[in-house]
């Protein structure tokens, strides 16, 4: 689909029925396929023919919607995992083993930092976490003889920063590895990181991408432009022969556009099993198909509220990318140029104490550990995620006590105003 806008992929990329076969997409809930032969089942094993056997590792309505999130990226290949957690998880996994190093940026969704550098570390994997803003010399001083990836995303959640995509995929090629990058809240109706330089994209399509706060999930997509065979030596599990799989050597049998995808879903889908469940991947579907429309709204209301926000006495500073004032606006002119998304992040006046009570006053956004989709949301770090921090700490970790995160639903955005108004007064 190719040859299609983006908008139209959004509706109907991934899925083509033949004559009589059903418009939408099919929710195969089976977890097992028939076979005439055991020599046609063996050939599948083999992976000498591609079909389907058991739906941890494949299943078809899943094979839809990720071929339809290829597209939208601009991949050759896609799979989805149980969750977005997974989703990272498996990308950098399938190419770092015991010993090996990874390069991200600090500032990434907590979930992540987490999983790198506690759950990570004790699989012998370790990393070294630079500022999005740092220097070029500081960012190529990152890199080690083991590093095997580079990781960042697109817009950080909840820092709201906007990672500089072209200047982390020069470094990391510079030094033989892929670029990863988590594009969860842009999605990409906003920004498509392959065509900025990077290698594998990530998704949490619990986020926009489902849209409706319905189904957790998350997609990896390869971009298939990176040459593992010509950097083999650091990724003897994709250029050298897999014992598991009789032999094969995913980089010889699939190339570049298919073997980062085929090597996770025969190896690390089959041993740690987080595959989506269809339904939850037909619901991501739907959320799909409407996304396009979705974004601009969402962005319309992120940048009404955070110029009101801007402009409020009682307000001491906004994070928002679409603002003039804020530190990324030039980068995001540059990524995104038709906004990031709706998610705003502000500092009230009078710290943890104002912040409880402004959030108490709200009437339409609700209080959750939740982002992204069509209802308004806020949270408050430092009496909820972070509540075990002091002020000195919060201070320190750069979420100040009055911070609060407000994703930005579908809602009228005149009535989002006037709810935030009444609350600050
Ligand atoms: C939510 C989120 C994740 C984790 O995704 P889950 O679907 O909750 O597992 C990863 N990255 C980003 C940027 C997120 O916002």
């Amino acid at each position: 689909m190719t040859e299609y806008k983006i908008n139209t992929k959004c509706v109907q990329a991934g899925y083509t029925p033949g004559n009589g076969e059903p418009r939408q997409i099919p929710i195969v809930q089976s977890t097992t396929f028939k076979y005439n032969t055991s020599e046609d089942m063996g050939k599948l094993f083999d992976l000498e023919a591609s079909g389907y056997f058991y739906t941890r590792l494949q299943n078809p309505t899943n094979d839809y919607v990720a071929a339809k999130i290829a597209a939208l990226e601009g991949g050759t290949a896609a799979m989805l995992t149980s969750s977005g957690q997974a989703a990272n998880f498996f990308a950098l996994f399938n190419i770092c083993e015991c010993g090996s190093h990874i390069v991200s940026s600090s500032s990434i969704y907590g979930g992540t930092f987490n999983l790198i550098s506690v759950t990570m570390a004790k699989m012998g994997i370790t990393v070294t976490f630079v500022d999005p803003d740092c220097t070029d010399d500081e960012l190529n001083a990152a890199f080690q003889d083991n590093t095997r990836a580079v990781f960042g995303e697109t817009i950080a959640n909840p820092a709201l920063t906007v990672l500089d995509i072209e200047r982390f995929a020069k470094a990391a090629h510079a030094h033989g590895v892929p670029l990863i990058v988590d594009n969860t809240f842009p999605t990409p109706v906003n920004c498509r990181p392959i065509e900025w330089g990077a290698d594998i994209v990530t998704h949490s399509t619990t986020k926009y991408m489902d849209g409706h706060g319905a189904a957790v999930g998350g997609c990896i997509v390869d971009s298939g432009k990176f040459d593992w065979m010509a950097h083999a030596d650091k990724f003897p599990g994709l250029c050298t022969p897999d014992d598991s799989y009789h032999g094969i050597t995913y980089a010889e049998k699939f190339g570049n556009g298919g073997a980062f995808i085929t090597k996770a879903t025969a190896q690390l889908m089959r041993d740690f099993g987080s595959i989506q469940s269809p339904q939850n991947a037909f619901i991501l579907n739907l959320g799909l198909e409407s996304l396009h429309v979705r974004m601009p709204r969402h962005v319309e209301n992120g940048q009404a509220v955070a110029e009101f926000l801007e402009n409020h006495p009682k307000v001491e500073k906004v994070n928002y990318s679409g603002l003039k004032s804020d530190k990324y606006y030039h980068t995001a002119q540059k990524y995104l140029p038709n906004g990031g998304c709706g998610v705003v992040s502000f500092v009230i006046k009078g710290g943890r104490a104002a912040a409880e009570a402004f959030m108490k006053k709200l009437r339409l956004a609700a209080i959750e550990t939740h982002v992204a989709d069509a209802r308004t949301c806020c949270l408050n770090p430092a009496t909820s995620t972070h509540r075990q921090m002091t002020e000195a700490q919060l201070e320190a970790a750069g979420i100040p006590a009055g911070l609060v995160r407000m994703s930005c639903g579908l809602e009228d955005k005149e009535d989002l105003i006037q709810d935030i108004r009444q609350a600050l007064e």
